[in-house]
């Protein structure tokens, strides 16, 4: 609701601040001016007002009051869909790795804006650089674990025949909407790109809805992609301001990712487009993590002191606005006022409130003062439901402002950090209550066990850290509190120094939770492009299969003609190229001289008696790696050419042993081509079977050389 303040402080703030506008269909769009009263007969934009956190400055206005968000959706669906569908895996996984770069010479900007929200430059830095960083890890991932092609194919073949002629495959491939993103406020570069980058490596276009108290630097972060140039047409498109009712134009064919409260999430999931249409939405959710420290960690082991600082970085880090935070402390009952005391000292010399461009500051304000009284309410309710302050204070800070000063925060939306304690951990309000901002509570447990059941209460959760060197402990604990959790950091020692920390999701790990956690998962490498894909199960012959997923296998046409394939470049090789080697009889002498030269004398090899008394062996056998060696001399093509190098084999297996006397030979089939984009040459995967004088498969493996384009 609108109210009367507010009303004329729009029309007030339209004379300075500026409308965030949207990137919709290609273009950049604001909505229409509307009269002002107050300012006669000019007219004036209208919009929610944005403050600068730290002063109460007017600095921006959001609204997409009169878009047309279903020509937007319908353009992602065409235009964003061709435009990407034109591109490979690896040719979008080169996008963002440019966009990325690009970005990176252009941060300073996103900072300038990152410090009206009140983040410090480190808070910044995990908001920017972080999301800077996923682009770069979906960039190199994807050239690294995808293929160069449209289609993912997971896992093995499945054999549904007897004589293997009807087989089947999962195979991935990109839905046909768009991926609709909807971001809290607390990350809006990171919040964005982490969406945007799986979206689009999988080929799906993205429209994006920031929360609308820091839509202005996630449009600012939009321009410098969109200026870029390299964002393929429709592939991104940007909503600011508060987008009610979009559930209603999508269908099957749409994703929608969404961050922020349970609430909002709850309505979103009632939509008859959720429950009835199948529009798949995935929510990460508040969370109320917790932070176990481990029976043997005592005050002055590593352990302890570990998990005092992680305690007061996650309180303090974007002002505890995360939804990783550590909101649950859950300690010895008997090391209670420890811990209360170590942590507020740690506070007490590290964090300095005030305005982040204020020189020593370490910790900036809420990001509105919506938030700020969120967040006293949520204290409120948490002492109301037996909470005490264990460390800190309730009253009104005195912050450093932007000239040094120190004084009462004004109009800034200032909380200090707050360490509560709960006599009765099972105290409802602490494993229900999420504070967010710098504001974490304490409870005791008396066994391994009960911190286990304390920890789970959290009902499920982004994030857990164990503080324990003692690996009985960790791992009662990590067994019992796993399948309520999406991460857990197993803080010792060892890894004080180089932990990424409790509160840093990282692209190449899962982040999501069950439960109050949303239930929902992203990140975690290539998982979060499969998010945007739908799974097939495909059935049919070897030939369709190899058409279908662009890899050959066993009973699909191949052809042997008389050029060898190894004297193909890329540009003449052809899945199905194969080579189909003479036989070359194994002889005692060669197991013998194998066995010398190479120092491997296991008794298999070397001792006639003893081997047949093996239950797998004959007699003296072949060595496997003798007979892979003799393998690549039945295959190989020795003349300089267009095969460069060998780099390694994969899943290679022994099937049946090889005696004196018998001889092998090996079938080598192109399986796989994977140009690269940024090089003269590819990957060529070859399926390679080696048979005996009977036809008995003896060993498969895949054999993987790059070979040059031309
Ligand atoms: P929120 O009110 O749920 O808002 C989140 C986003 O949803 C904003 O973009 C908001 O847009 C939008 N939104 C809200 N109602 C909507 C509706 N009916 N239709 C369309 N969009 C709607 O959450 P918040 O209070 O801003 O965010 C803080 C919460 O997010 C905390 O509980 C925190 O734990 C959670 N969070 C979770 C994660 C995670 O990864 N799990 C990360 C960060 C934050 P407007 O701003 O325009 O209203």
């Amino acid at each position: 609701m609108t109210t009367q303040t507010e009303t004329s402080y729009r029309a007030d703030a339209a004379a300075t601040a500026r409308i965030v506008p949207s990137f919709v269909q290609g273009a950049w769009w604001s909505p229409s001016p509307s009269p002002s009263p107050s300012i006669g007969a000019a007219v004036a934009a209208t919009g929610v007002p944005v403050r600068d956190a730290s002063t109460g400055e007017v600095v921006a206005l959001v609204s997409c009051e009169g878009l047309d968000l279903g020509a937007a959706i319908d353009y992602a669906r065409s235009v964003g869909q061709r435009s990407l569908g034109d591109l490979t895996f690896h040719q979008r996984a080169l996008v963002l790795k440019t966009l990325a770069g690009y970005l990176n010479s252009v941060k300073d900007g996103l900072y300038e804006l990152s410090d009206q929200t009140g983040a410090t430059r480190r808070d910044s830095m995990i908001d920017i650089d972080g999301g800077i960083g996923v682009l770069f890890t979906y960039g190199s991932k994807g050239r690294r674990e995808l293929p160069n092609s449209t289609v993912y194919v997971d896992g093995a073949p499945e054999n549904l025949a007897r004589d293997g002629s009807f087989g089947g495959q999962h195979v991935y491939t990109r839905v046909p909407g768009v991926a609709f993103q909807v971001n809290a406020f607390n990350f809006p570069v990171w919040g964005m790109l982490e969406k945007f980058a799986p979206a689009f490596l999988a080929g799906v276009p993205s429209i994006v809805k920031p929360a609308t108290p820091t839509a202005f630097v996630a449009e600012a972060c939009v321009r410098a992609m969109v200026d870029s140039g390299l964002l393929p047409e429709g592939s991104l498109q940007l909503v600011s301001g508060s987008v009610r009712g979009f559930l209603d134009h999508l269908d099957v064919r749409d994703k929608v990712g969404f961050t922020g409260s349970a609430s909002t999430a709850r309505s979103f999931s009632a939509h008859p487009n959720v429950l009835e249409v199948g529009v798949d939405l995935t929510c990460e959710t508040d969370s109320l993590n917790a932070a176990i420290l481990g029976p043997d960690a005592e005050p002055g082991t590593p352990e302890f002191d570990a998990y005092v600082a992680s305690v007061v970085t996650e309180m303090t880090a974007k002002a505890g606005q995360k939804c990783t935070s550590i909101r649950r402390l859950i300690v010895p009952r008997e090391r209670m006022d420890a811990v209360a005391d170590a942590v507020g000292a740690r506070i007490e010399k590290r964090v300095v409130l005030g305005d982040p461009r204020a020189e020593g500051v370490t910790m900036g304000p809420l990001a509105s003062l919506d938030q700020r009284d969120e967040v006293q309410k949520s204290i409120n309710a948490l002492l109301a439901g037996g909470g005490h302050v264990a460390w800190g204070s309730l009253d009104a800070p005195l912050v450093t402002h932007a000239d040094g000063t120190v004084g009462p925060a004004a109009d800034g939306a200032f909380v200090s950090p707050v360490l509560l304690a709960f006599d009765d951990s099972d105290a409802g309000a602490v494993h229900e209550i999420e504070a967010f901002g710098p504001v974490a509570s304490m409870i005791g447990y008396d066994s391994v066990t009960d911190a286990v059941r304390l920890a789970n209460r959290g009902g499920g959760s982004l994030v857990a850290t164990i503080a324990s060197a003692d690996p009985a402990a960790v791992a009662t604990l990590f067994a019992g509190i796993a399948p309520f959790h999406g991460r857990v950091l197993v803080l010792d020692g060892s890894v004080a120094r180089t932990s990424t920390g409790h509160g840093s999701p990282v692209p190449h790990l899962v982040h999501g939770g069950p439960g109050r956690a949303g239930g929902g998962e992203e990140l975690g490498g290539i998982r979060s492009v499969l998010h945007y894909m739908q799974r097939t199960a495909v059935q049919g012959s070897p030939a369709v299969l190899t058409a279908l997923t662009g890899q050959w296998r066993a009973g699909a046409p191949s052809r042997v003609d008389a050029e060898h394939p190894f004297r193909k470049s890329l540009a003449r090789l052809r899945i199905g190229d194969a080579i189909a080697s003479e036989a070359r009889e194994i002889t005692l002498d060669d197991i013998g001289h194998f066995a010398e030269f190479t120092g491997d004398t296991f008794y298999a090899h070397t001792d006639e008696e003893a081997a047949a008394a093996n239950p797998f062996f004959p007699g003296r056998v072949a060595h496997g790696y003798l007979l892979l060696s003799f393998a690549a001399g039945l295959f190989v093509d020795p003349a300089p050419g267009p095969v460069l190098a060998n780099y390694g084999l994969e899943n290679l297996r022994f099937v049946t042993p090889v005696s004196p006397g018998d001889s092998v030979r090996v079938t080598l089939t192109a399986k796989q081509i994977t140009p690269r984009e940024t090089d003269e040459y590819g990957e060529v995967r070859w399926d390679a079977v080696l048979q005996n004088q009977r036809d008995e498969v003896v060993a498969t493996y895949d054999v993987l050389t790059l070979v040059a384009k031309e």
